[in-house]
């Protein structure tokens, strides 16, 4: 694919997703919140899910941001509803790597997400691109799973500017 053809399509599931974000809102039944944000770039997020037991039933976000934290947003919290725990963190962490340049693991597993690989050429934009991602990791495990189960994410693994 040419390549302005790939940023054609980059831009535009982008602004599909940042014009019209799916899940945009609060969840009545939420049994887990998070907020976190993004001071370089001033996106705010609040996660708030229902998680029954070890699954995700249902997610929903709010706040605001730029277009490329909102259109994250609304893509990770389509992947997210019905996963497990388990099948979360290794979505989140495939989508770590693949916004860093690297490759995912699970095959097709991000779905449009993959999409935001294209942030790897701007790294000042790849925090807007993880914060929804980052807060479902803090939001769905405590420290003490992370350190049992998990490699945990820490915000040194993206270098502050
Ligand atoms: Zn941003």
């Amino acid at each position: 694919m040419a390549l302005s053809k790939l940023d054609n399509l980059y831009r535009e599931i982008i602004l599909d997703h940042s014009s019209h974000p799916h899940n945009h809102g609060e969840l009545a039944d939420a049994n887990t919140n998070i907020e976190a944000n993004n001071p370089t770039c001033g996106d705010v997020i609040k996660l708030t899910l229902n998680v029954d037991g070890d699954v995700v039933k249902a997610i929903k976000f709010d706040g605001h941001g730029c277009s490329i934290s909102t259109a994250s947003a609304s893509m990770m919290t389509d992947l997210m509803v019905g996963k497990s725990k388990d099948e979360a963190y290794a979505l989140i962490d495939d989508f770590l790597e693949v916004v860093k340049g690297g490759e995912g693991k699970i095959e097709d597993g991000l779905g449009d997400a993959e999409i935001l690989s294209g942030v790897a050429k701007f790294p000042a934009r790849i925090k807007c691109a993880t914060l929804a991602w980052k807060a479902l990791e803090q939001a769905l495990f405590t420290e003490k799973d992370v350190e049992i189960n998990h490699q945990p994410h820490s915000a040194d693994d993206f270098g502050d500017e």
